[in-house]
C-alpha cells in the first residue's frame, strides 16, 4: 500500500461540479488501495476576490487580519471536498492548517514552515479515512496566530506534508498536463516535459513559471520528495520533478524550458560618484529595507563627471519601499537622482546541459535580434541565462526563443481552465 499526497489547485476546485469530479478522483486513488491525504487550494479566484474585498475596506489591511481572511478560502474548499467524498460512501475528514500541524514562523503573508506535526492526519488515515487539509495556511506557536505561506503556497503545504508523512509521491493536480517547455498560455506549441530535475524546476519557478511555487520545489529538493505535476482533467501521465542521485549520469537537454516574468521593475541610480564603496552603500541601503534584488548592471564611468549609473531589478511590489529608502540616503551616498521603470519583462532560458555546451548565449541573443528585440540587461547562472527587455515585447520574445531552440511541438497544448492568475 502506498501513501499518496494529492494537491488540487484553485482551477481544479472552481465550482461544485469540479469538486465532485475531484472527489471521484480521490476516491479512485483510495479504492486502488492507497492511503490518501489531500491538500486543497481556495476555489477558483477566491483568494484574489478576498484580497480585492480587503482593499475596498482599507488601503492598509493589517497583516494578521489579512491572513485570517485569506485562509477562509481554503477552509471552504476543504469542507466541500470532504462532503463530496462522504457522499460517495467514503470516510473523509477535513483539517485546517493548524489542525494538520503546519507550524510556521510569524511572518504574515509569507510565512515559512518550521515544523510539521500531522498527528491528526495520521490518526484519520489509520482509521481508514481520507484526510483533507487546507493548503496555504499554518500556525505560529509563539503568537498563536494563523499565517499564510505566500501566493501559490498550497504547493508548499502539499510537499511539506508529503515529507512529514514520508509519502511515496506528491501529486500536484492542475489545469495543464504537466510542466511544459514554456507557459502554454503564451506559447501554444509548448510541449510537456516528462521528467525534470529539481534544480532546473527551481530556476524556472524562480523566473516566473508559476506552475509550481518555488518554495515547494526547494522543500522537495531538501527532503527528497518526488513531485508529479499532472492534470486533474484527464488521466495522462504528467511531469516528474526528481533529484538525480549523486554520480548518476542523466541525459541533459541543453535547454529544458523558457520562462517569463512581468512582475519585476528596474531602478537606476543616476550620477553615482565612481569611487570605491558606493555600490556597497547603495546595496546596504536596499538590503536594510529588506528588499530582494535580482540583476545588477553598472555602466562604464563617464570620464568628465567621474560618476556612473547603477541599475538593478527587484519585484514591483517592493519598488516604493526601495525608492523611499534610496531617497532617505540620497545626500549621504551622493548620487544625482533615481529612475523607476516597471515596464520591463524578463525572459530566462533554463537547461542543465548548458554547463557543458557553449554557444547558448549567442543563440539566444541571435534569436532576439532576429525578432527585433532589444536587450537591456543580462544575467546568468550555471544553468540559466536571463535577459531584460521591454514588457510589451516579451510575448514575441518567448515565441521566437522557443522556436529558435527547437522546442516547438507539432500540436497545440490544452489549458483546461482558470484565468492564469
Ligand atoms: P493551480 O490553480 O492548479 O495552482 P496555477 O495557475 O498556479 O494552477 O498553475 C498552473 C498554470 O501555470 C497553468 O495554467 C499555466 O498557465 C502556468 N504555467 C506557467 N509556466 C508553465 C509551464 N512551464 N508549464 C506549465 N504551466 C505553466
Ligand atoms: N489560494 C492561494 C492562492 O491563490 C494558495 C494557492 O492556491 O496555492 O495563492
Ligand atoms: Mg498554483
Amino acid at each position: 500500500m502506498s501513501l499518496i499526497v494529492q494537491k488540487f489547485g484553485g482551477s481544479s476546485v472552481a465550482d461544485a461540479a469540479s469538486i465532485k469530479r475531484v472527489a471521484a478522483r480521490i476516491v479512485e486513488t483510495k479504492q486502488a488501495g492507497n492511503d490518501v491525504v489531500v491538500v486543497v487550494s481556495a476555489m477558483g479566484d477566491t483568494t484574489d476576490e478576498l484580497l480585492e474585498l480587503a482593499n475596498e475596506v482599507t488601503e492598509t489591511p493589517a497583516p494578521r487580519e489579512m491572513d485570517m481572511l485569506l485562509t477562509a478560502g481554503e477552509r471552504i474548499s476543504m469542507a466541500l471536498v470532504a462532503m463530496a467524498i462522504r457522499s460517495l460512501g467514503h470516510d473523509a475528514r477535513s483539517f485546517t492548517g493548524s489542525q494538520a500541524g503546519m507550524i510556521t514562523d510569524s511572518q504574515h503573508g509569507a510565512a515559512r514552515i518550521v515544523d510539521v506535526t500531522p498527528g491528526r492526519v495520521k490518526d484519520a488515515l489509520s482509521e481508514g479515512a481520507i484526510a483533507i487539509v487546507a493548503g496555504f495556511q499554518g500556525f505560529n506557536r509563539d503568537s498563536g496566530d494563523i499565517t499564510t505561506l505566500g501566493r501559490g503556497g498550497s504547493d508548499t503545504s502539499a510537499v511539506a506534508l508529503a515529507a512529514a508523512l514520508d509519502a511515496d509521491v506528491c501529486e500536484i493536480f492542475t489545469d495543464v498536463d504537466g510542466i511544459f517547455t514554456a507557459d502554454p498560455r503564451s506559447v501554444p506549441l509548448a510541449h510537456k516535459i516528462d521528467r525534470i530535475t529539481s534544480e532546473e524546476m527551481l530556476e524556472l519557478a524562480a523566473n516566473g513559471a508559476k506552475v509550481l511555487y518555488i518554495r515547494a520545489v526547494e522543500f522537495a529538493r531538501r527532503h527528497g520528495v518526488t513531485i508529479h505535476v499532472r492534470s486533474s482533467f484527464n488521466h495522462n501521465e504528467g511531469t516528474i520533478v526528481y533529484n538525480p542521485k549523486e554520480g548518476v549520469e542523466v541525459e541533459e537537454p541543453i535547454i529544458t524550458g523558457v520562462a517569463t516574468d512581468l512582475s519585476q521593475a528596474k531602478i537606476t541610480v543616476v550620477g553615482v560618484p565612481d569611487v570605491p564603496g558606493k555600490a556597497a552603500e547603495i546595496f546596504t541601503t536596499i538590503a536594510n529595507a529588506g528588499i530582494n534584488i535580482d540583476m545588477i548592471v553598472q555602466n562604464v564611468s563617464a570620464n568628465e563627471s567621474g560618476t556612473t549609473d547603477i541599475s538593478f531589478t527587484l519585484p514591483q511590489t517592493e519598488g516604493e519601499a526601495a525608492l523611499a529608502a534610496l531617497k532617505a540616503d540620497e545626500k549621504g551616498i551622493g548620487f544625482a537622482s533615481v529612475k523607476y521603470d516597471d515596464k520591463i519583462g524578463k525572459l530566462s532560458v533554463v537547461g542543465a546541459g548548458m554547463k557543458t555546451n557553449s554557444g547558448v548565449s549567442a543563440q539566444l541573443f541571435t534569436a532576439l535580434f532576429e525578432a527585433g528585440i532589444n536587450i537591456e540587461m543580462i544575467s546568468t547562472s550555471e544553468i540559466r541565462i536571463s535577459v531584460v527587455t521591454r514588457a510589451d515585447t516579451i510575448n514575441t520574445a518567448v515565441l521566437a526563443v522557443h522556436t529558435a531552440f527547437g522546442l516547438d511541438s507539432d500540436t497545440e497544448a490544452i489549458v483546461h481552465a482558470g484565468t492564469g492568475r
